[in-house]
């Protein structure tokens, strides 16, 4: 536990999705936790939307998934829509009701979702102290300690010193940086440009979550907005790596004149481009310093396995950390974190959502296109064959290292 010479037995750099899960989690076991934060307040950009079905009961045990439900809605329903040829393939959640403890999916913007965890965190008044406006700028991995510079605003350091230090600063992770660790994998030559959009989506015969398929016009669509207020969906799509960055809204309206005609019924609320990695830290745990969420693995979202493969992370490590810190578990657990995580996402995780990429934003023309399109009709007429591709995200979770 903290000693007098520790500021907090962790501190958690990066207050997105997965720093503030793990921190909410560790702090519910008695640990007093700091999150260092660089931006001002909680980042607002388009992100995460869909959580699997298979991490919801994970969320329940941190006690946010009734909270976040109530900010989201829960949805079973998906379609692959063809953009060539029209066709469509429905298939749901529907076909594991009574299999599994929770049959749906969570649809919630991520921005809100950290919203939730820190009103939490507030209500229950739990020992986290998010510090906002520090970004972490130096590290000093020790043998019994870890050391954190963070720069302030007004540019002053201000030094923390823990047991422990979690690296949860996303893909570009300075923790990882200042580790030295290399990021190995490969950067998309695409961008992904992510849009919140109002559009008659249900009108037009788009599922709440829908994947158009196509090599030029591929996209992800999916409701974000369930409220009265409703209408509003994040739509992602792809473009030439060749287009200039800073065309994108500029090219925007053209392209949705295409696949969103009804220019009166469509407003566009936010938009960011994107790089896409297959990337993976070279470990996930050096000394005193651990790595989790998008700092230790990044991969492209088609497929929604990105967070998805975060909050399993920090399923594992806030049981595995809170046991070391209280001296119930020995330190192999963490090396166990490090070693599990990293080879589900090498060998699941990342192969699954290329696959998902290349299925979305290529041609079913080709032979492997057209061979990947006849398994995604099968799902609309053969129970088992859906089943076994919706309990795939089940299989990316590490069991917990206590009962
Ligand atoms: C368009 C899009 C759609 C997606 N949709 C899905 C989806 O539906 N489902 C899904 O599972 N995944 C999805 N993902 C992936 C998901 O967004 C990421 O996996 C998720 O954001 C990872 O969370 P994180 O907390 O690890 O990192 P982040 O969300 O990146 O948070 C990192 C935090 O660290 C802070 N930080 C960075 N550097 C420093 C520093 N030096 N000092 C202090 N703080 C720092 C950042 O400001 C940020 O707040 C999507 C991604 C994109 C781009």
């Amino acid at each position: 536990m903290t000693t007098t010479n520790r500021d907090a037995a962790v501190v958690v750099v990066g207050a997105g999705p997965v720093g503030l899960l793990n921190a909410l989690g560790l702090a519910r076991r008695g640990i007093p936790v700091i999150v260092l934060e660089r931006h001002e307040s909680v980042v607002r950009a388009p992100r995460a939307v869909v959580y699997h079905w298979a991490t919801l009961e994970g969320l329940d045990r941190l006690g946010v998934l009734e909270p976040a439900v109530r900010a989201g809605f829960l949805k079973q329903d998906y379609c692959f829509w063809n953009w060539r040829t029209g066709e469509q393939v429905r298939y749901g959640l529907s076909v594991l009701d009574g299999q599994v403890a929770h049959p749906y999916n969570l649809h919630l913007g991520q921005d809100r979702l950290v919203d939730v965890i820190l009103r939490i965190i507030a209500d229950e008044a739990l020992p986290v102290e998010v510090r906002w406006g520090r970004e972490v700028i130096g590290l000093r991995n020790l043998e019994d300690r870890a050391v954190v510079t963070a720069r302030r605003a007004d540019g002053s350091p201000e030094r923390f010193t823990a047991d422990w230090v979690l690296g949860a600063d996303g893909a570009g992770s300075a923790v990882r940086t200042l580790l030295g660790m290399p990021f190995e994998g490969f950067t998309w030559p695409e961008r992904f440009v992510a849009t919140d959009v109002v559009y008659p989506f249900e009108e037009e015969g788009y599922n709440q979550t829908t994947f158009l398929v196509d090599e030029v016009f591929g996209a992800i669509i999916v409701k974000i907005d369930n409220s009265d207020r409703g209408g509003l969906w994040r739509y992602t799509y792809s473009e030439p790596a060749e287009l200039p960055a800073d065309g994108v809204r500029d090219r925007m309206d053209g392209f949705f004149g295409t696949v969103l005609p009804r220019a009166d019924r469509r407003s566009l609320a936010a938009y960011s481009p994107y790089k896409m990695h297959q990337r993976c830290a070279g470990a996930f745990r050096t000394n005193r310093v651990l790595l989790a969420g998008d700092a230790a693995h990044a991969t492209n979202p088609t497929g929604g396995l990105g967070l998805t493969s975060g909050l399993f992370d920090t399923y594992y490590l806030v049981e595995a950390l809170a046991g070391v810190v209280h001296g119930t578990l020995d330190d192999w657990v963490l090396d166990h974190y490090a070693h599990e995580r990293r080879r589900v996402f090498k060998e699941s995780v990342s192969p699954a959502a290329t696959a998902n990429k290349q299925l979305v934003f290529g041609s079913t023309e080709t032979e492997a296109g057209s061979a990947a399109w006849e398994r995604v009709r099968r799902l609309a007429t053969d129970a088992e064959a859906a089943r076994a591709r919706l309990l795939f995200p089940q299989s990316l979770e590490t069991p917990l290292p206590v009962g």
